[in-house]
């Protein structure tokens, strides 16, 4: 059973035990960015490590890549982003000078803008009186294009714009040529990417779940057109498989089928996974999209370059193309929310993270029993030492009584606490000589295991 019904406990325990704090916070932060502390870190590269292994490395016909983040201006044009399709209805409190998203606005009186024409937005402000949050009244709606411009090298001449990528999938389809003339793949393939994508989001809001800056983990897979929706159906169960391996539950999870007048410019099928966030309810965690031969067939056009697949009888054609689209951000947020749990364990409460072991930021953590015990404190280390080999990411963790350490290790949710102690020495009981003490995060159950067996135990 969920025990919260808003973000905020999971915002709160983040940048107290050091995920996730403000963006340049010292100078007052920037708004719609975020950083990732030590333990955020470790957990955000174990979900980009598992999202590899499974839609990557447990293939045979995919393909990595890392692309630039800047690319030119005429990728966008060809892409479509600079046009409407990547811009907001923004509009203006009259008052106040703040800018909101129109659609937003409406929302919240439940009116949706999807498929509205500007006019109609400005006319549904007027007819539903729409006001800023603070009372006031707006101006009429405009657009808002989402790319981040930047100017390349000395000159600001004109021709040099380029943009941070709003997308990571549009390296993807710049680079098909070459991993199609490098790799020779054979039809159906994907080619995988994970890495940043930026967007100047007008309201950044909501911690990360809407930010300017972002982690994107894609795939554009490459079929025939006849077999689009074999494929569509195959990938829709992998993206289900993903939610369950990284421990998101059933009923927090929906699929919400796009309606047809609402596709963005490039779709002709959609599907919205949306989580079931505390205090926000059902919203986008990932888009699952059939965006047909349109990429490809724009690039060739506005490129010149044939990016068409050639078979072995040198027959050519332009593939159509199936894209799973995870934000990492968002995952990352589901991910605490589904872990956080509060209860009490002797009697007393705790808050602990259940956290699937391949995802925690430690596997385990290693105690001395006494910190002022040189014998406990060097079979301490020594243990550390044996298991940080296996598992990389080990705590070594001395401060105050064993219970505390318990609950501090439960709250950023190790699911091993391993105690050396005199038995450890064979000081007490011979037989558990070289055994130490296990704790298991979720029960509190302890058991003794051998040292030789410990890195098979907490696998
Ligand atoms: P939304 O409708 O919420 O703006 P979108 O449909 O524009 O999202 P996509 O273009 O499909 O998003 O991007 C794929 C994924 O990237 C999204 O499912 C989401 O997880 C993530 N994402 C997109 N925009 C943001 C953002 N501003 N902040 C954090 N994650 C984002």
């Amino acid at each position: 059973m969920r025990t919260l019904d808003s973000l905020e406990p999971v915002v709160a325990l983040a940048k107290r035990r050091g995920f996730v704090f403000p963006g340049s916070e010292i100078y007052g932060g920037l708004k719609g960015t975020w950083d990732y502390g030590p333990l955020g870190v470790l957990l955000a590269n174990n979900l980009k490590r598992e999202w590899w292994k499974l839609f990557v490395e447990q293939r045979e016909d995919m393909y990595g890549l890392d692309a630039s983040i800047i690319m030119p201006e005429p990728v966008w044009q060809a892409s479509g982003h600079l046009g409407a399709g990547f811009s907001d209805p923004l509009v203006t409190d009259t008052v106040t000078g703040e800018r909101f998203r129109a659609d937003h606005l409406l929302k919240e009186l439940g009116v949706e803008t999807d498929g509205l024409t500007l006019e109609q937005i400005s006319a549904a402000i007027k007819e539903h009186g729409a006001k800023s949050p603070q009372g006031n009244p707006l101006s009429d709606a405009t657009l808002f294009n989402l790319l981040f411009p930047v100017t390349m090298g000395a000159q600001q001449a004109s021709g040099n714009t380029a943009y941070l990528r709003g997308e990571t999938a549009q390296g993807i389809f710049t680079n098909f040529k070459n991993v199609r003339d490098t790799m020779s793949p054979k039809m159906p393939f994907g080619i995988a990417q994970i890495g940043k994508a930026f967007r100047n989001e007008i309201a950044p809001r909501e911690w990360l779940f809407r930010v300017r800056e972002f982690g994107q983990m894609e795939i554009e897979y490459f079929v025939r057109e006849s077999e689009w929706e074999q494929y569509f159906e195959e990938w829709r169960e992998q993206i289900q498989g993903w939610h369950s391996h990284i421990g998101l539950a059933t009923e927090n999870i929906r699929e919400y089928e796009v309606p047809v007048e609402d596709l963005a410019h490039y779709s002709k099928r959609t599907i919205d996974f949306e989580y079931n966030f505390p205090g926000k309810g059902f919203d986008e965690l990932c888009g699952f999209a059939y965006r047909t031969d349109y990429d490809l067939r724009q690039h060739m056009e506005h490129s010149g370059v044939s990016l068409e697949y050639i078979e072995p009888d040198g027959s050519r054609f332009i593939p159509h193309v199936l894209e799973p689209s995870f934000g990492l951000e968002r995952a990352f947020t589901a991910v605490l929310c589904e872990a956080y749990t509060e209860d009490e364990m002797n009697g007393e409460a705790r808050t602990y993270l259940k956290l699937p072991a391949h995802l925690a930021p430690y596997r385990v953590a290693v105690s001395p029993l006494l910190k002022n015990k040189p014998q406990l404190v060097e079979k301490a280390r020594e243990v550390f030492r044996l298991l940080k080999q296996e598992f990389g990411n080990v705590a070594y963790d001395d401060n105050g009584n064993i219970g505390k350490r318990y609950r501090r290790q439960d709250e950023i949710g190790t699911p091993y606490c391993v105690v050396i102690d005199f038995d450890t020495l064979g000081e007490e009981n011979p037989a558990h000589a070289d055994t130490v003490t296990v704790r298991h995060r979720d029960t509190g159950e302890q058991e003794r295991v051998a040292i030789t067996e410990l890195t098979t135990y907490c696998k």
